[in-house]
């Protein structure tokens, strides 16, 4: 039975091919003995933990919409049925108890006993009850170990799928990006997550939000995902996706038509230049935005060089990644960001003793964890200075709220240079330093941090979450996500205006600047450089070549004007339609 699921738009394009589900399943199981005093709070632990799983369970039942074919709430009756049964919720304890072991190891040797009778059936339907059993398992093992993992698919397992998973982290993404995957697809996360953002620039179709699809899809089924509407169609009949092959030729006849714009360029129809460059998350991602002309680097988010390791990249390494980007851009400039570590941006390795905080967005993070931790922030500082010896390299630092922080950052680039001379190693001595205007406080008074920085760069991501109060990766509040929200707007004018003042260059690097349906009214508004996913590079000069600066001027008055959300977005449409 062909059914669609609606979630949030997170990369356009549409992915037709079976679904890889993800399993955010229990860490590896090891046995511990236990203190006999110890032995009665494991048995409580462990009928905590199957309390919550069978909680969570109902819960998933409760989300099933109306209209639902029964089976599926059957299915978790089946779960639940399961998770009462003595097997699972007794015979742990009586091990526990007799063994004195852990509640995670007697769980485990449970559930191998009941998959080996599973295995040794000769029913084929039968034999494929013991995923259930594994299910149930894992969800309480999930809640025994207080944490959940990621098995990202591998190898040839995910080329071709379209990845299906609770939740994924920008590090999954990162891991998965080289397997082929066909499109992404999450339960949860807002379309400005760093999930999401990878998805689009790595250019695949990406589907957010999916609330309640675990219990409606299964490993293999297949779909076609409209990552622009985001709807995921499960089961299409052969129409539909003869529908949707098409659509899929007709998006690779327009981008293969915007390639001609690589070697224009950047201007609008009435001459004005502008400075189109490219965000980039890896050093091999510059390939991308060389070929699609952009020029430079306007944000290279350096912290993707520390996922997926346990110990941060030391200086030398570093210097090389960055050298590799400077060498790639050949003579272009690049901007190097420092590191934008906490919220959601996690490594494995960079703060292993970091405590868990209740609002890590407002908590430790970017230049405030660096100036914190040093021992991290010295050594790229070091590294980004040697970088500006082979080619244009601009430093950039992420999130900073007032001058006390930029003092800081300055003197510590002053004392790295110091060092630098002491050693011998060459560096850029006026490398620009600028400052990423991404706080509602900074943007207030980027007058001020213009007067002390060579450049601005504003970041729509987190300026929008924290000028609306919104977690940018929780899709629950991801509807009221509006870049043409009056206070944003007006932020983002202060910090043009406050630029232009002071003779600083200001330009966007959040992905306000990507979305093409933006670009007039940001021309409008007088921004001049924008820094975009190298997949967003032609069809934003596209966009520019067609704008007409002075009309364009007209309209942005009157959406800046307009005090009704409905106005402000047929404004934008009008101004889009238009040939301005
Ligand atoms: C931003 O906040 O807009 C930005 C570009 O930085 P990031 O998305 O990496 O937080
Ligand atoms: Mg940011």
């Amino acid at each position: 039975m062909t059914f669609i699921i609606h979630g949030i738009s997170a990369s356009r394009g549409v992915a037709i091919g079976r679904v890889h589900a993800v399993d955010r399943g229990a860490a590896e199981v090891t046995e511990r003995r236990l203190d006999p005093s110890l032995v009665d709070a494991e048995v409580e632990r462990f009928g905590q933990a199957v309390d919550a799983a069978r909680l969570e369970l109902r819960a998933v039942k409760a989300r099933i919409p109306e209209g639902t074919p029964k089976e599926i709430a059957a299915f978790i009756d089946t779960h639940l049925l399961m998770l009462e049964d003595e097997a699972i919720s007794i015979a742990p304890i009586t091990y526990i108890r007799e063994t004195r072991c852990n509640a995670e190891w007697a769980l485990k040797l449970e559930c191998d006993a009941l998959v080996a009778v599973f295995d040794a059936m000769d029913d084929p339907y039968l034999r494929t009850r013991k995923d259930d059993v594994e299910h149930v398992v894992n969800r309480v093992q999930v809640h025994l170990q207080g944490e959940r993992g990621t098995t990202p698919p591998s190898g040839e397992g995910a080329a071709g799928r379209i990845i299906y998973a609770d939740d994924l982290t920008p590090a999954d993404t990162v891991l998965m990006q080289h397997q082929g995957v066909a499109g992404f697809m999450t339960e949860f996360g807002g379309p400005n997550s760093h999930t999401a953002i990878l998805a689009r620039s790595l250019n695949i179709p990406a589907v957010v939000g999916l609330h309640r699809s675990a219990a409606l899809l299964r490993d293999g089924d297949e779909v076609v995902l409209d990552g622009g509407q985001g709807v995921v169609i499960v089961s299409p009949t052969d129409l539909v996706k003869r529908f949707y092959t098409r659509r899929q030729r007709e998006i690779a006849r327009i981008r293969a038509a915007r390639r001609k714009l690589r070697s224009t360029p950047t201007v609008t129809a009435d001459g004005e230049p502008v400075v189109l460059q490219a965000n980039v998350e890896l050093p091999g991602e510059s390939t991308g935005a060389v070929r699609d002309g952009a020029a430079g680097v306007g944000l290279y988010r350096t912290e993707f060089l520390f996922m997926n390791r346990r110990d941060p990249p030391d200086e030398q390494e570093q210097f090389e990644a960055y050298t590799e980007l400077v060498a790639a851009l050949k003579g272009a400039p690049v901007t190097i960001r420092t590191l934008d570590l906490g919220a959601d941006k996690q490594v494995d390795g960079a703060r292993p003793d970091a405590p868990a905080t209740s609002n890590p967005a407002l908590g430790l993070r970017a230049v405030r964890l660096c100036l914190k931790d040093q021992s991290l922030f010295r050594p790229q500082i070091r590294a980004i200075l040697r970088a500006s010896a082979c080619g244009p390299v601009r430093m950039m630092i992420p999130m900073l709220a007032n001058t006390t922080e930029l003092d800081q950052v300055l003197r510590i680039v002053r004392e790295s240079k110091r060092e630098l001379d002491t050693r011998g190693e060459p560096y850029d001595a006026s490398m620009p330093v600028g400052a990423m205007i991404e706080v509602p406080a900074a943007a207030i008074c980027a007058d001020i941090f213009a007067r002390r920085l060579d450049f601005l760069s504003i970041g729509t991501n987190d300026l929008i979450q924290y000028t609306i109060a919104i977690d940018r990766v929780d899709d629950e509040v991801s509807y009221l996500y509006d870049p043409l929200h009056p206070a944003v707007l007006r932020l983002i004018a202060t910090t043009i205006g406050a630029g232009r003042k002071e003779g600083v260059p200001v330009a966007m690097c959040g992905e306000m600047a990507g979305d093409s349906r933006y670009t007039k009214l940001l021309l409008g508004m007088g921004l001049r450089e924008f820094s975009v996913h190298p997949n967003a590079l032609l069809e934003v000069k596209q966009i520019i070549g067609e704008t007409r600066i002075a009309a364009a001027r007209k309209i942005t008055r009157r959406i800046l004007r307009s005090t009704r959300a409905t106005t402000r977005h047929s404004l934008v449409e009008e101004l889009n339609r238009t040939g301005s």
